[in-house]
């Protein structure tokens, strides 16, 4: 199918952006990579009355290292994230999880803040913001908000982007002494996850003082399990802290059902994931 017809705009600035985003409200849509949004106006299930297309928005596809951490742009594609030696110093848990994102073509188009406003269910980059403790950085005509990444994800494709604003990029603070793990499972590699889980933890002596686990696939939104964090504080990461903290996550998650698996097959998965990514963080490492 071809989509239906759409006023295209390119605004070269971020006022002339919200100048549009003004004048079409709901009827406007920001065009980033368009992975996602060129076949939903194919297929037509977007029929906005404008494009805006933020791609010669400038500076906002910059990877950059400043007193609040590292920030990434909005615009930074996918595979740019994955090579920036920046975030494997900074943010290794990006990197890990980048080459699970669709396939490299997908990955030299689509774009951080694009994956961030969509807020997939079974995206990874959200499940690894809110994990990371990273602020979304979001702007509108009246300023700049940081909105934590644990509140910004509110459900199925809902965020706490307000009318007239738009994602401007991705902070995450410094987190020395922490390791990083990432997990995910899909039928194929490159379809969205059945499960997967964004992992950090502080190590020390084979034991998990602190932990985050976040899965994704599993829910609405990105699911940060606080149960198994709780049960594995404090404790050698053996194979019985590791059985207990699966029994909290079962307890934990509310997963959905779908052609693609069940409640169940996804409430396994997920423990299968925790007890991987788990003996990753705690390997002895030279
Ligand atoms: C075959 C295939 C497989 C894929 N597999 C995966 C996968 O495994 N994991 C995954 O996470 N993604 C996957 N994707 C989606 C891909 O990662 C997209 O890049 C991403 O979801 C959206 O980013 P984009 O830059 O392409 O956004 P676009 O498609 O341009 O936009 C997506 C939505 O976000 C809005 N938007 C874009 N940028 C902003 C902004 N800065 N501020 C506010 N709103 C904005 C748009 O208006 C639109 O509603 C896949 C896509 C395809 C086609």
């Amino acid at each position: 199918m071809k989509p239906a017809p759409f006023e295209y705009h390119r605004p070269a600035s971020l006022a002339e952006t919200f100048d549009l985003l003004d004048r079409y409200g709901d009827d406007g849509r920001l065009l980033a990579g368009g992975q996602s949004l060129v076949p939903a106006l194919n297929m037509r299930l977007a029929t906005p009355r404008a494009v805006i297309d933020i791609n010669r928005l400038p500076g906002l596809d910059a990877i950059t290292l400043g007193p609040e951490g590292l920030v990434i742009g909005a615009l930074a594609r996918h595979e740019a994230v994955e090579r920036s030696p920046l975030v494997r110093e900074h943010a290794p848990l990006l990197a890990l999880a980048m080459p699970h994102v669709g396939h490299e073509a997908i990955r030299t188009r689509g774009t951080v803040g694009g994956s961030l406003a969509l807020a997939d269910p079974a995206a990874e980059l959200p499940a690894c913001a809110v994990a990371l403790d990273a602020t979304v950085r979001v702007e509108g005509r009246h300023g700049r908000r940081e909105v934590a990444a644990a509140d910004f994800f509110r459900g199925v494709y809902t965020t706490a982007l307000a009318p007239g604003e738009l994602v401007t990029g991705l902070v995450v603070p410094a987190a020395a002494g922490w390791r990083s793990a990432f997990q995910e499972l899909a039928r194929r590699h490159g379809d969205f996850a059945l499960a997967g889980l964004a992992a950090r933890a502080r190590v020390e002596s084979a034991g998990v003082v602190e932990a985050r686990l976040v899965f994704f696939g599993v829910g609405a939104a990105p699911v940060r399990a606080r149960g198994a964090e709780r049960t594995l504080a404090g404790r050698r990461a053996d194979a019985e802290a590791i059985a207990a903290a699966r029994d909290a996550l079962a307890g934990e998650l509310d997963p959905p059902g779908d052609v693609h698996g069940s409640p169940a097959l996804r409430r396994h998965l997920a423990g299968v994931l925790l007890a991987r990514a788990l003996t990753q963080l705690v390997a002895v490492r030279p």
